[in-house]
């Protein structure tokens, strides 16, 4: 496991336990960062599963004619 962060990495302020972000400056945290990223993947393949069940409908109804 990675280390719990301590201090902003822009401006080195000692961070909050489980901040998201600095008091200070407002950059987001390691913690948040990879939260955020995870997040997208999480929409992305949502995203992909609609467009596949689109896909999907569409040929059922293009076949069924
Ligand atoms: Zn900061």
């Amino acid at each position: 496991m990675e280390r719990v962060q301590v201090a902003c990495d822009n401006c080195g302020t000692e961070l909050v336990p489980n901040a998201a972000y600095c008091e200070k400056c407002g950059a987001r945290t390691r913690r948040a960062r990879r939260l955020v990223r995870l997040a997208i993947r999480v929409e992305l393949v949502f995203f992909l599963l609609i467009v596949a069940m689109v896909a999907a409908f569409v040929w059922i109804y293009a076949a069924q004619k």
